[in-house]
């Protein structure tokens, strides 16, 4: 029995029980979660725990390919319930871009047209931040992973809460694991106190490089700021530019 059928059977077994206890149909407030192997998030297995000399029986794939755990994390993300952003999302949002990345965009978590699309940074953000990396040749196409800090969208586009943060952590750490980029670039406030696991705002992150699991880190402006205040197109600037030399730089060592 897969998870979807699991938390199928347990939906009808608590309304089964309702209705045999005195015939009222209790809210609840999320459905209960059951993922691969019944963990929880922060011990799911995923792929990370099979044989590496494995391979897929359709594609032939090894199953320690990037490719094939990704669309683990994937599946997870999607059967999810660890948190209540899991009721009122349309879609989960994994993430998308290239498998190899030189550059992991984070951001907060997924708004309307993200909800709807299961896209990650789809609307005019979205439209806004392509251009920003394209202007240090960078795609998701090609050489970046777009993610977010939590994958379900918070009602009204508030910022996700700590406890769907805490919840959601273990899939954005899977998944920086998995990728391994080579810098990581936090949009916006959220992501960047989230991460790096610091109070200060982001105009006091923004411009140097940290670092989370000897990957070095760089926070900027969240397209949606910078969206709403042309003012600071210019630090953006300064800080995409940074991210080049950084990069630039690795490149010559490598
Ligand atoms: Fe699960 Fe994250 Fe969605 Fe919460 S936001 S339900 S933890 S995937």
């Amino acid at each position: 029995m897969n998870g979807e059928e699991k938390t199928t059977l347990a939906l009808f077994l608590d309304l089964a029980g309702d209705y045999l206890k005195d015939g009222y149909k209790r809210d609840r407030q999320y459905t209960p979660g059951f993922f691969p192997d019944d963990a929880v998030p922060s011990s799911l297995p995923l792929a990370y725990q099979v044989d590496e000399d494995e391979h897929d029986e359709y594609t032939n794939e090894p199953f320690d390919s990037p490719e094939l755990k990704t669309n683990d994390i994937d599946t997870a993300i999607r059967n999810c319930r660890a948190c209540a952003l899991a009721t009122v999302k349309k879609n989960a949002v994994p993430g998308e871009g290239a498998l190899h990345p030189l550059v992991m965009v984070i951001g907060e978590g997924p708004g309307a047209d993200e909800d709807s699309s299961g896209r990650p940074f789809v609307g005019k953000a979205g439209q806004l931040l392509d251009k920003m990396l394209a202007s240090i040749e960078l795609s998701r196409e090609t050489n970046c992973f777009i993610a977010n800090m939590v994958k379900c969208r918070p009602p009204g586009n508030r910022d996700p809460d700590p406890s769907e943060i805490t919840a959601c952590f273990p899939f954005l750490k899977q998944q920086i694991a998995l990728l391994r980029p080579r810098i990581i670039l936090c949009a916006g406030r959220v992501a960047a106190q989230n991460l790096l696991s610091k109070n200060q705002g982001i105009n006091s992150l923004r411009g140097e490089f940290f670092s989370y699991e000897n990957i070095p880190v760089l926070c900027t402006f969240h397209p949606s700021a910078i969206l709403r205040d042309e003012s600071l197109k210019r630090p953006a600037w300064e800080d995409l530019k940074l991210l080049r030399a950084k990069l630039n730089s690795s490149e010559n060592d490598a």
